[in-house]
């Protein structure tokens, strides 16, 4: 399936919750959309679960782990 993130960031719960899901109460979630013009709250874990597992085509987005820049951000400080 072919979603577009909308870039919008805001708390809520997670509408996919995959084995991964990191808010299936609260927690971050952004907005995405689908080919059909549904909108779906997904929490980051899920995004990126569902695009690694080709589940879901989101442009601009490669289907790999990215580098955890939180964490290093941490270390430093
Ligand atoms: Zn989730």
């Amino acid at each position: 399936m072919k979603v577009e993130t909308t870039g919008r960031i805001f708390e809520g719960q997670c509408a996919v919750r995959t084995e991964v899901c990191r808010a299936r109460e609260i927690g971050a979630l952004t907005a995405v959309t689908t080919a059909e013009g549904e909108q779906i709250h997904v929490c980051g874990a899920c995004l990126q679960h569902l695009s690694e597992t080709s589940a879901w085509h989101i442009p601009g987005t490669r289907p790999r782990p990215r580098p955890r820049r939180v964490v290093e951000t941490r270390s430093i400080w």
